[in-house]
């Protein structure tokens, strides 16, 4: 297939040359390769909705060769030093950064957004995760247990789970990959990486940079194709150790179930509805940029955005006006066009479902703030919506129940402490909070009866190698970051000598 490469004359050269290399193949023990089928499928550009590029679509026999051969290179990978692990790791990390450019516009132009957000939080942040785990190897320690049976010494082992199968979103493509893999290959596993079918193309020139930095053959894998196919056969797959998934609520429970086979390890980061709390005594001039933020920041497709807004009375049209004016002034349009604060969403498919919750919530009664129109100005084609706000809802309309995933926010007025705390915490998810308020006990209290993940004190949307992110509730479970993501990648074996 010729496909013309849009927006190339904005393109780096190296940027050019990996879109004119097609089909884009898989990886397999270390060689590039075709499926054995043959087949492929088509990824688009979001902003005009054509086509981006051809990939090769893994198949369950592509599967079967590719666990295989991890599960080979596995027995050789475990022998690698800590110390030569970590430096595999840093000459990744040195290699994204060196690519920062060409990786930020393949992740702008497959996924939709804006490329100063890719290219100034997307990919610095995938460097600064692979830095933070090169640091680990050397210090994953096992410990001497104080046994009381004389005669006995009993010590722990830290050991790599062997074959992780990692299933990703397309909404952060290049960081996930950092969050999944980061702290598996600093456990010492092998690891097979198959992105959302939206967004293949980041995976793959990361790919192209493992291979650089001397990754072993078949210690990283990348197997891009459709959920229902490729991510289906590595999860019920028996030579697979463990699966990493991100990604909606409703695939997590398939994965669940299809891990029970050889009850495979599963952790599970899935979707959200946060709330995002503001009390009358906040710094409002804060905290109303981080509320507009929060929802609109990479098009509202996050799965901890604040996609709740919950306003005390005495502040809450002050608030919400100017939450609605700071929508006003986002510039939706193009991903490549350095003066676009919020892209295209990713995919038709999404588009239709972000849209057909604005008429959801217009036919439910609820009234529109701003927003729930096409922007103008904008290409033919492109899955663009406007940032979105609906007021006068009630608790159990579908806007405010379900995961929308795009740039729609609700808004609602509370009164107590005890109200906003029920009313945020009444909800399947449980990903994330936001607090604002300038009452240190308030804040503390309400840390503690939030049912979330993670909450955010005057602040929203941090996020650092260090420190655990996951979920409460239908959120999932299982955390990703910090060293508690380690140890999801971790055996441990307790090891008994007499003496
Ligand atoms: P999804 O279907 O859960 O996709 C996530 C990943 O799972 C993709 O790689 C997908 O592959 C794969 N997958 C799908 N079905 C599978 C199966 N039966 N077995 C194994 N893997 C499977 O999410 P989506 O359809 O892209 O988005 C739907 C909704 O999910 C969104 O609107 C949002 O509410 C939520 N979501 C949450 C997050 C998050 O960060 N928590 C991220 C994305 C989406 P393919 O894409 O190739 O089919
Ligand atoms: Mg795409």
């Amino acid at each position: 297939m010729t496909l013309k490469i849009p927006y190339e004359d904005q393109l780096h050269a190296d940027t050019v040359a990996f879109l004119s290399a097609q089909p884009k193949q898989l990886l397999i023990g270390g060689r590039w390769t075709p499926s054995l089928s043959g087949k492929t499928f088509v990824t688009n550009e979001p902003s005009t909705g054509l086509p981006l590029a051809e990939v090769y679509e893994a198949q369950p026999e592509d599967v079967d060769l590719t666990v295989a051969d991890a599960r080979a290179a596995f027995e050789k990978w475990r022998k690698v030093t800590p110390y030569q692990r970590e430096r595999l790791l840093h000459k990744l990390a040195d290699l994204i950064e060196k690519h920062s450019q060409v990786l930020a516009e393949i992740e702008t132009l497959d996924n939709g957004k804006p490329i100063g957000a890719a290219l100034n939080i997307d990919v610095p942040s995938t460097v600064e995760m692979f830095r933070y785990y090169a640091g680990w190897p050397t210090k994953i320690e096992g410990g001497v247990k104080p046994v009381s049976i004389p005669n006995r010494l009993n010590y722990t082992l830290r050991e790599p789970v062997g074959v992780v199968g990692t299933i990703i979103p397309w909404n952060f493509p290049l960081s996930m990959i950092s969050w999944k893999l980061g702290p598996a290959l600093a456990a010492g596993n092998c690891v097979i990486l198959k992105p959302a079918e939206q967004t293949p193309l980041s995976a793959v020139y990361f790919c192209e940079l493992a291979i650089q930095a001397g990754f072993p053959e078949g210690v990283i894998s990348l197997l891009n194709g459709a959920g229902e196919v490729t991510g289906a056969a590595l999860v019920a797959h028996p030579g697979v150790d463990k699966i990493a998934f991100t990604g909606s609520t409703e695939v997590g429970r398939l994965i669940m179930k299809a891990a029970a086979g050889n009850l495979k390890r599963v952790s599970l980061e899935l979707g959200g509805k946060s709330p995002h709390i503001i009390f009358d005594d906040a710094d409002l001039e804060t905290a109303i940029p981080y509320a507009a933020g929060s929802i609109f920041g990479n098009a509202g497709q996050s799965c901890n955005a604040g996609s709740r807004l919950l306003v005390q009375r005495k502040v809450y049209e002050q608030v919400v006006e100017a939450v609605a004016n700071s929508a006003m002034h986002i510039r939706v349009g193009v991903g490549m066009d350095v003066g676009t604060d919020m892209g295209p969403l990713t995919s038709l498919e999404h588009y239709q479902r972000v849209t057909r919750y604005i008429e959801l919530g217009q036919q439910a009664g609820a009234s529109v703030r701003f927003g729930a129109q096409r922007p103008s100005g904008v290409p033919q084609g492109g899955y663009f919506v406007s940032p979105t706000i609906f007021e006068n809802t009630t608790d159990d309309m579908a806007v405010v129940r379900e995961e929308i995933f795009g740039p729609v926010l609700v808004a609602t007025v509370f009164d107590t402490l005890e109200e906003v705390a029920q009313r945020a915490n009444n909800t399947p998810y449980g990903l994330a909070a936001g607090v604002w308020t300038r009452d240190i006990s308030r804040a503390h209290q309400l840390a503690g009866m939030l049912a979330a993940g993670t909450v955010w004190v005057n602040c929203y949307y941090q996020f650092d190698p260090s420190s655990p992110f996951g979920g409460y509730k239908q959120s999932g479970f299982g955390r990703d970051m910090g060293h508690e993501a380690l140890e999801q990648y971790l055996n441990t074996k307790s090891v008994w000598v007499g003496l």
